[in-house]
């Protein structure tokens, strides 16, 4: 049994003053105060730090060189030994569009990462993304347009048998025929719908979530642009308040003016910080290979040869902090947005209450991330 305390606690249900969390094996087993527990042995004592819930990234396609795409089993240990390294407990490893047949192995090696035994003080692959083959063409961004499919609930079985059941999330654009169909299938199964890389006007918008989409990928980018007239599916991404809709906060991807307006729109309980990173994140400036593509990577911008933004090549830690210093969130707010709130879209088990695993960040009172715990064991 170990006792952690410190000053404040980040939890589900809020904030709290002088905590001791005491572990058992890799579980919390208590939360409780120093004042309760005054004589109680304390293992790690952070008298001037928050203890904040394990970041979950759920947007999230490589990091250091390894892609989520290639990787073998050795490649995902690297990833997961890199995650948590930056603080991320839990990742939902995410595909990107590519030809049906390297998309099910893809899948395949993502189940059996997920399905073999759990490596300590290593991030974990909750469940996969599927982002594609189910997108707009006009929106595609840097996916393969001869590997874009339409959506059917056929297709999207073939994919969860060869995921076997561990799809959590798939980005759709419910505008195309077969979508709303393939939504509600996919609702059926357990997996959580995101519109993005779409062009949906309003009304195919509102369609997808009568259908059972939940939120929104990257809002603003790959997205129809906003209309007064034809507000399309940002406007209503924006202006409905029961959908998640998260964000790419990396300084390059939003403006931030953007960032503060989706924020303002979304609310601490419905807004999501993700990275969308490729395998070229942590890694110095140069050119990488990402499926096909090549990218080229200067500080924290990631652009392809015609200068496309690609996906981030920031860590999930940073977005933290960009949204902190961007709109001047607390920190309370920002680590919210990538822990509580992807974990209660997904409908994943949450962090910091009794019988969770102890996944949790120490950050000073500078708002810097200091230590991670990981199933309880502190990460080097
Ligand atoms: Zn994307």
């Amino acid at each position: 049994m170990k006792r952690i305390a410190a000053k404040m606690l980040v939890t589900p249900s809020g904030i709290m003053a002088d905590p001791i969390v005491t572990i058992e094996g890799e579980h919390i087993l208590e939360i409780s105060t120093r004042s309760a527990q005054q004589t109680a042995h304390i293992d790690y004592d952070f008298p001037d730090r928050t203890l904040t819930p394990g970041l979950l990234d759920i947007h999230f396609h490589g990091i250091a060189g390894q892609d989520v795409m290639n990787a073998f089993h050795e490649g995902f240990e690297d990833i997961a030994h890199s995650l948590a390294r930056v603080g991320v407990s839990r990742f939902l490893p995410t595909t990107v569009t590519a030809s049906l047949d390297a998309t099910m192995l893809a899948l395949e090696r993502m189940a059996d990462y997920i399905h073999a035994d759990p490596i300590a003080g290593t991030s974990q692959a909750a469940g996969i993304h599927i982002e594609g083959p189910f997108l707009s063409h006009a929106k595609r961004g840097m996916h393969s347009a001869e590997h874009l499919l339409s959506p059917s609930p056929e297709l999207l079985d073939q994919l969860w048998e060869a995921a076997r059941g561990n799809i959590r999330l798939m980005t759709i654009a419910p505008e195309l025929p077969g979508a709303l169909e393939t939504i509600k299938h996919a609702t059926a199964l357990g997996i959580r719908s995101s519109m993005g890389h779409s062009m949906a006007t309003r009304a195919e918008a509102i369609a997808g979530i009568k259908s059972g989409i939940v939120s929104a990928t990257h809002t603003f980018n790959a997205m129809r642009a906003f209309d007064h007239r034809e507000p399309g599916i940002l406007g209503v991404v924006l202006d409905q308040e029961d959908l998640y809709a998260d964000l790419i906060c990396d300084g390059y991807h939003v403006a931030p003016e953007a960032v503060r307006l989706w924020l303002k729109a979304k609310g601490q309980e419905r807004a999501i910080l993700i990275t969308d990173c490729l395998s070229a994140a942590g890694m110095p400036n140069g050119k990488y290979m990402t499926g096909e593509t090549v990218v080229h990577v200067e500080g924290d911008a990631c652009r392809t040869d015609t200068g496309v933004l690609a996906g981030s090549v920031i860590a999930l830690d940073r977005a933290v902090s960009n949204l902190s210093k961007t709109a001047r969130a607390e920190l309370h707010t920002a680590v919210r947005l990538a822990s509580i709130n992807p974990a209660r879209m997904l409908g994943l088990p949450e962090s910091l209450v009794p019988g969770a695993l102890a996944d949790f960040n120490v950050y000073d009172a500078e708002g810097v991330r200091r230590e991670c715990f990981i199933r309880g064991s502190l990460i080097e």
